[in-house]
């Protein structure tokens, strides 16, 4: 049946209408990610996001990169943005990385990652992209998206992979980093907000955006202040004047204690703040189902993401100085305070926090409550000048290979001055509710004859603190808590010497 002609006339004009309105209020609509062009419905699947990283490759800003095989054989992918001829090329461009989606069932961090390239792509963030060159991975772990849970098919945490980089997905990002050092990180996660121990005393967290920055005492101090009095104010003001609810990211409940997450340099945020990076962690609130409010919970994160990146281009000369300057610091090497355990205590900060009611679901603030917002070092030693690594280890040499350190292999037997640790006893402890084995040790002065294949690690450069919160037997985060390496500590004397 024909449509009366006034009738048509009036439903064209509409149209055109509402064609003029979307131009003019989202002049940007030209390129629109998976997750708009479903209206928000549907979660952008691997392959959909392989597709849509295609169509951007090689066009205006962007190269895209595989930089990692997962166990199923899924592409892991890097995009390179920038308004320079070739990224890198404008070296005094600011590089900021941003990550999503370690953990497969939080989502909307990916979802906020194609919002931001949509918007690259349509040519909007140019402004920013004068000052900032990006690096964007989208997606760190496409198994566990695809299966809708936390790990890797093959049961990695990808989150607690960061030291020994045994998954290809953690390498991949770390060869990444490796080849441009970034001055800037952000890993991007989702917060559970429906937890028994949270609702058991009548409210949960509610916040759109939770922003953790570095917290490890190992991260140099210059960067843990500028985070916390430049960047996480100028986040917050945007959020705010966007109509998202934002705070400083928490973990624990009222019924225990509450502290800011884990210093453990084994995360995405931490093992790049301790190469003094200025590394976030982000964590936006997560749905009850992964589609539940998408449009919120990827909106919020990329708005979030975007007044990092503006503060960016606007401090790029500053944040570039200050990274350069705390990484020449610290590559200084030999006499080095590292602290090797820290704890979190209650230091006097208020925060107020916005929450809802359970089970009426009324929005009202709370004052968080007992909350341990110090990190103050329980123990410490000195950086030594080297390490010397025993060729049979071969498992801490690949750890190291894989970490990018600088070290030497011994080719000609030689006699050194070293100091070697006794193990008297070693106990279990508990720090940030971890188990790790705690030894009680007696340093010694020895000579000893180094044998080809032994391994020299200097440690002027940029890993010295991590190579000393690796290979010391008394760190919290070393290697002799992980399976494999527990026998380190089963002798008489820790294999790995220190040379003064
Ligand atoms: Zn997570």
């Amino acid at each position: 049946m024909k449509a009366p002609l006034r009738s048509v006339v009036r439903s064209t004009g509409l149209c055109a209408l509402l064609v003029l309105l979307a131009l003019t209020v989202h002049p940007q609509r030209r390129f629109q990610s998976p997750v708009e062009r479903s209206g928000f419905t549907r979660l952008t699947s691997c392959d959909t996001l392989q597709a849509f990283l295609e169509t951007l490759d090689g066009k205006g800003r962007c190269t895209v990169r595989r930089i990692a095989q997962t166990h199923k054989g899924r592409s892991v992918s890097s995009v390179l943005v920038t308004s320079s001829p070739r990224f890198g090329d404008d070296t005094l461009k600011l590089r900021v990385m941003l990550f999503a989606q370690q953990h497969g069932d939080e989502p909307a961090g990916k979802e906020a990652l194609t919002l931001l390239l949509a918007r690259i792509a349509g040519l909007d963030l140019d402004r920013l992209l004068s000052r900032i060159d990006l690096i964007i991975v989208p997606q760190m772990n496409p198994d566990g998206a695809e299966l809708r849970q936390r790990r890797t098919a093959d049961d990695v945490d990808l989150n607690r992979n960061h030291l020994l980089l045994t998954s290809p997905e953690t390498r991949g990002l770390h060869d990444l980093f490796d080849m441009w050092w970034p001055e800037v990180t952000m890993d991007i996660h989702e917060y559970g907000t429906y937890s028994r121990a949270w609702s058991d005393s009548g409210f949960v967290k509610s916040a759109d955006v939770q922003l953790g920055m570095l917290t490890n005492l190992n991260s140099s101090g210059a960067l843990r202040s500028y985070e916390r009095d430049s960047v996480f104010p100028f986040i917050s003001t945007v959020m705010q004047k966007s109509g998202y609810s934002f705070h400083e990211y928490i973990v624990g409940s009222p019924a225990d204690y509450i502290r800011y997450s884990t210093t453990e340099p084994n995360d995405g945020r931490q093992s790049f703040g301790i190469l003094n990076t200025l590394s976030f962690i982000q964590e936006g609130r997560g749905g009850r189902e992964l589609e539940e409010g998408l449009e919120r919970r990827a909106s919020s994160q990329c708005v979030s993401i975007e007044a990092l990146l503006a503060f960016c281009a606007g401090h790029s000369t500053e944040i570039r100085s200050l990274v350069a300057r705390e990484r020449r610091a610290i590559a200084a090497g030999r006499g080095l305070p590292v602290i090797l355990c820290m704890d979190h205590f209650p230091g006097g900060r208020e925060m107020i926090i916005p929450v809802r009611r359970v089970p009426s679901g009324t929005d009202t603030v709370w004052q968080v409550h007992p909350l341990r917002d110090r990190v103050k070092p329980l123990s410490a030693r000195t950086l030594p000048a080297a390490y010397i690594v025993p060729g049979e280890l071969a498992g801490v040499g690949a750890i190291l290979d894989r970490n990018h350190v600088r070290r030497e292999i011994v080719s000609d037997p030689r006699p050194v001055e070293a100091v070697a640790y006794v193990i008297e006893r070693v106990q279990p402890d508990t720090l940030e509710d971890e188990w790790h084995p705690k030894p009680t040790l007696r340093a010694e002065k020895i000579q000893r004859l180094l044998h080809r294949g032994d391994v020299v690690v200097r440690t002027d450069q940029t890993r010295s603190l991590f190579l000393a919160v690796l290979l010391e037997p008394e760190s919290m985060w070393g290697l002799v808590k992980y399976n494999g390496f527990s026998s380190l500590l089963q002798g008489k004397e820790y294999p790995i010497l220190r040379i003064p």
